[in-house]
């Protein structure tokens, strides 16, 4: 699957949680976890252009996906503590700033983990198969996750780059919907 393919993966996935976050917490934690989400949502691929690791290999498991979740929630959490302190020291009140560090962290976590686990599932469509198959849990397991039914360069990457646009303007407009 392709970047465009990706990130539409990702918001398809993420549109459920957009739609929750919208109408129970506000637009600015959709609007979190939209930029969460599409951000990563080509990550694993990262290892196309590093030397050392085999394309869909560690990257497309889901340690790693835990891992880069677990990383990005706690770096948020420090982000935001140490913007709140930051705030405090030029007197600006940071009481309500610091309680919104845990929320932040989860949000930013839950989006992280969504959208990569989005990838496995995309790369999972194509036909790729023996070195190019998606093993979610290497090296604990070698099984495949794959259904082996469009190739990554095709249409379907507008389809679910179209889709997953169309599903969180959707989402949204049903939230902010009286
Ligand atoms: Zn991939």
């Amino acid at each position: 699957m392709h970047k465009d393919g990706h990130t539409g993966a990702a918001l398809l996935l993420t549109a459920p949680l957009s739609y929750w976050l919208i109408t129970y917490a506000g637009l600015p934690w959709g609007a979190l976890l939209l930029v969460v989400a599409s951000g990563v949502a080509s990550l694993p691929d990262i290892d196309q252009k590093t030397p050392f690791l085999d394309h869909r290999g560690f990257t497309h498991t889901i340690w790693f996906c835990l891992a880069v979740s677990i990383i990005a929630g706690a770096g948020a959490y420090l982000v935001f503590l140490q913007g709140a302190t930051l705030g405090s020291s030029l007197g600006i009140d940071s009481v309500r700033a610091t309680s919104q560090a845990v929320p932040v962290s989860l949000v930013v976590f839950a989006g992280a983990l969504l959208s990569l686990l989005s990838h496995l599932l995309a790369d999972a469509i194509t036909v790729g198969n023996g070195k190019m198959a998606v093993r979610p849990f290497w090296p604990m397991n070698y099984k495949k996750l794959r259904f082996g039914l469009v190739k990554s360069d095709s249409s379907l990457n507008a389809v679910l780059i179209a889709a997953g646009g169309l599903a969180q303007v959707g989402m949204f407009v049903a939230a902010v919907s009286p």
